[in-house]
């Protein structure tokens, strides 16, 4: 094992490979043990359906998307020379872009997926351009399904310059992108270098993953936890559970829920069918807290420290970037705010500034709206409480994306929270 840590994001246009991708992953690195890769080309071979090496990593991938109710989301591991790496994304999830949204902002770096015989499709943009607004650090390319168009060049220099052009509209530095031709499939460029692109002489996948830089430490934030789901659970009571995003959760702590305005003292962690003493960021638990019954949290909560409780906003500022809405925002807009677990309606109170996304200097004050390809500062009311925090203080919980129409409108990141 490695010592530091990577989370990873997969993201990618449904269908490019991305599944297929993990699957790969996992198995080339020996995350997978051989015993039951075996076990399972021999079950495959006997039904005649011809063994796919690691058909039985892609079983368990899909198994474990339906299982997406369970308490411990599954997260998948694999290790190369330099890094662990947790894949904080769900790839083919229904929920995916909210997924995004959350895992985006947790992802250190991302492998992006674009199939070499579809090039750039809508998921492709969406996913860079809210990987862009994020934050994420490097892109790592993968022009995917080589085999599919014989391994061509040609067409692997047409997908590179139509994500290049993409890249270009984002904004998003190309000297942080590097592209590599592979099948996920077959195995090309992945783990070893292919006989079948002798044109390419670039790094291939594992080497790629392996020299990305080194993430940022984490912030010395106090404990933030968004209740994901609030479970009864007999012989132990009401087990809210999530994601640890920012500090420590120790037994024995006084805890606050916000914006129910709820607490008390942790009695039990559990994380991973097991009972532990403590739990730190990137854990998902199940806990139990004492006098807290089902109906008093809800999922959009945040967990926090009772002496230092999640902030719940009045109005808050933010910096958005606005990816695709059919006609212009103006003032009064009330689309659905995605942020960590919560999703709530808000009203765009004022556009008070347009800021040219190339330079980030202010463009107009106040402009009457704002369309497609924007960056804005505008301050945004929510319509319920919602627990967030500015972006400076803890990037974790200060990011969200706004939805509309089964669409994501735009992204944006908290400068200011104001509190009742
Ligand atoms: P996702 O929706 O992005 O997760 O895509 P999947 O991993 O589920 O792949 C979609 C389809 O493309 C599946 O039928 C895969 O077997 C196939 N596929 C994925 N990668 C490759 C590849 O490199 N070559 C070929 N020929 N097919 C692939």
């Amino acid at each position: 094992m490695s010592e530091q840590h990577q989370n990873l994001a997969i993201i990618g246009h449904v269908d490019h490979g991305k599944s297929t991708l993990v699957g790969r992953l996992l198995y080339e690195t020996g995350s997978v043990p051989e015993h039951v890769i075996e076990q399972h080309r021999e079950e495959a071979e006997e039904k005649g359906k011809g063994g796919f090496e690691f058909a039985y990593v892609m079983d368990n991938l899909a198994e474990e998307r339906e299982r997406g109710v369970t308490i411990d989301i599954a997260h998948q591991e694999f290790s190369t020379d330099e890094y662990d790496f947790t894949i904080v994304d769900c790839p083919g999830h229904r929920d995916f872009v909210k997924n995004m949204i959350t895992g985006a902002s947790q992802a250190d770096n991302a492998v992006l997926v674009v199939a070499a015989d579809d090039g750039v499709a809508p998921q492709t943009q969406e996913h860079v351009f809210l990987a862009r607004t994020l934050g994420i650090d490097e892109l790592i390319i993968g022009i995917n399904k080589m085999d599919v168009v014989d391994y061509e060049e040609s067409t692997y220099n047409e997908v590179v310059e139509e994500v290049n052009q993409l890249l270009k509209q984002v904004q998003f530095n190309t000297d942080d992108a590097s592209f590599i031709p592979i099948s996920a499939f077959e195995g090309d460029n992945i783990a070893e270098e292919s006989d079948n692109t002798p044109w390419y002489d670039g790094e291939i996948l594992l080497e790629a993953l392996n020299d990305l830089p080194e993430p940022e430490p984490p912030t010395d934030a106090p404990l933030r936890l968004p209740i994901q789901d609030v479970y009864t659970i007999s012989g132990i009571g009401t087990v809210p559970v999530g994601r640890i995003e920012t500090g420590v959760m120790n037994t024995g702590d006084d805890v606050s829920f916000q914006p129910s305005d709820v607490g008390g003292e942790v009695k039990t962690i559990e994380m991973h069918h097991e009972e532990v003493p403590k739990a730190e960021p990137g854990d998902n638990v199940g806990f139990n807290v004492r006098g807290i019954g089902k109906d008093d949290i809800r999922r959009g909560d945040v967990c926090g420290p009772a002496d230092e409780p999640p902030s719940v906003a009045d109005t808050f500022q933010a910096q958005i970037v606005v990816m695709q809405h059919p006609s212009v925002i103006t003032a009064g807009y009330t689309p659905v705010f995605h942020a960590h677990t919560a999703q709530v309606a808000c009203t765009i109170e004022s556009i008070d500034k347009k800021m040219d996304p190339s330079s980030g200097e202010v463009a107009e004050e106040n402009p009457d709206f704002i369309q497609s390809g924007d960056a804005a500062v505008v301050t945004i009311r929510p319509q319920k409480p919602l627990s967030i925090e500015p972006s400076s203080e803890i990037p974790e919980l200060g990011s969200f994306a706004i939805r509309d129409m089964g669409q994501t409108i735009a992204a944006g990141k908290v400068l200011d929270v104001n509190e009742k």
